[in-house]
């Protein structure tokens, strides 16, 4: 059963009476790698609690970690995925056939990492802005010919470039949304920098698929919010927005790309009732859902412990694929170390040689898999599955098995 949490408030609402859905214990920060030098400090650590809001039903992070230290020096460069070069690229020619954008256009994306995404607005002869927080990052971006600002979203930052005459026709947003704490700063921003016929395009992984997957592991303390569309709209109409049409999309284990206008300039497609009615059916208003995941992620983390000791007391050797966020979850609070897995293999040449958050694991080239021949292979980036299946083809024919652990265990 779900206790409240007496001390919390809704980052959306307000409201006090907080459920905690799921405890996951002391984390460090999953993003944060070590090199062998950094183990003579202690490594940070905080609690990482999920709740749910029961007056707007926002499943959210209780704990708060401050923002220096989550954004440092952030080693997710986008351009390592060919997944998500490939969205990118062909979500950004349907906008500008779509919204028939041009040269008197501005599109503006928040989190804009190293422009893989703005370089094919760049191509098409369309003006835009990157707003990426993380100057390595926003460095490599600028390099290619794609102008950045290294700062923070925020209602602070719309108003300067609104000021500036630097409002948008297209406000991009990919994998942000639900990685800013402040998330009425993050709605008021939107609302400021947005021309008056305008669209936000906000792509985030979706709560309910978040739930019925039981993909727990997507919880670290830079993914503060697990949004579902019961809990969004009341956050939308606060700032004057409405959402005007919704898509899913496959990526990221399930997401949502939401479209977003000024209150009144865009009747709503279906979409946006339909997917609220299939919400209401599942019962996201009351407890039982949220409960049913916790238990499910109970289960799962019995499953494969076992599984592991089983391989380990008959001789297999084991390691893991993806030096990832949610690999560093699943890791941390099922308690995977050294003694269950012998390296994590990542494509990264910034994670290579360095250590996995918490316990220490050292994070190799993936040609290890083909030279050193681990039994069992645990992917803990199953949201690329295919493509990295397919990558591992050679080491799979020699032999090599992976093991697949969300939503449920599977061997392939
Ligand atoms: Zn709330």
């Amino acid at each position: 059963m779900s206790h409240p949490l007496p001390d919390f408030r809704c980052r959306s609402c307000g409201a006090a009476g907080a459920r905690l859905i799921l405890d996951l214990g002391t984390q460090p920060l999953a993003n944060n790698l070590l090199r062998e030098e950094d183990l003579a400090r202690p490594e940070p650590r905080f609690p990482l609690r999920l709740v749910v809001c029961p007056a707007c039903w926002l499943l959210q992070i209780a704990d708060d970690v401050p923002p220096v230290q989550l954004f440092s020096e952030y080693l997710y460069f986008s351009s390592f995925s060919d997944t998500m070069l490939r969205h990118a690229q062909s979500a950004a020619e349907r906008y500008c056939r779509e919204f028939q954008l041009g040269p008197q256009n501005l599109v503006i994306e928040i989190a804009s990492n190293d422009g893989y995404l703005l370089k094919n607005f760049v191509a098409a002869g369309v003006p835009c802005l990157g707003i990426e927080p993380a100057a390595n990052i926003a460095r490599v971006a600028v390099e290619k010919g794609i102008p950045t600002l290294v700062e923070f979203f925020g209602l602070a930052l719309a108003r300067r470039l609104a000021q500036e005459g630097r409002q948008a026709d297209v406000i991009l947003g990919n994998n942000v949304f639900a990685h800013a704490p402040d998330t009425n700063d993050f709605v008021a921003g939107l609302k400021h920098l947005l021309k008056p016929g305008g669209r936000v395009i906000l792509e985030f992984p979706y709560g309910v698929e978040f739930l019925q997957n039981t993909e727990f592991d997507t919880i670290y303390h830079e993914h503060v919010y697990y949004f579902t569309l019961t809990a969004l709209q009341p956050l939308f109409a606060r700032h004057g927005l409405k959402m005007v049409d919704v898509e899913r999309l496959p990526i990221h284990g399930g997401s949502l790309r939401l479209f977003a206008a000024h209150a009144g300039s865009l009747r709503p497609a279906p979409s946006v009732a339909a997917r609220l009615e299939e919400e209401a059916r599942l019962g996201l208003t009351t407890l039982a859902p949220y409960e049913a995941f916790a238990a499910r992620v109970r289960r799962l983390k019995e499953e494969l412990t076992a599984l592991l000791a089983r391989l380990k007391a008959e001789g297999r050797t084991v390691a893991a694929y993806g030096a990832s966020a949610k690999g560093s979850t699943l890791l941390n609070y099922f308690g995977l170390g050294r003694e269950h897995l012998d390296f994590i293999a990542d494509r990264s040449t910034y994670k290579q040689g360095r250590l996995s958050p918490g316990l220490h694991l050292p994070i190799v080239p993936p040609e290890e898999l083909l030279r050193r021949r681990p039994d069992y292979t645990l992917l803990l980036t199953w949201n690329f599955a295919e493509e990295i299946l397919q990558q591992q083809a050679a080491y799979r024919a020699a032999g090599g098995r992976f093991i697949l652990p969300i939503p449920e265990v599977r061997i392939v």
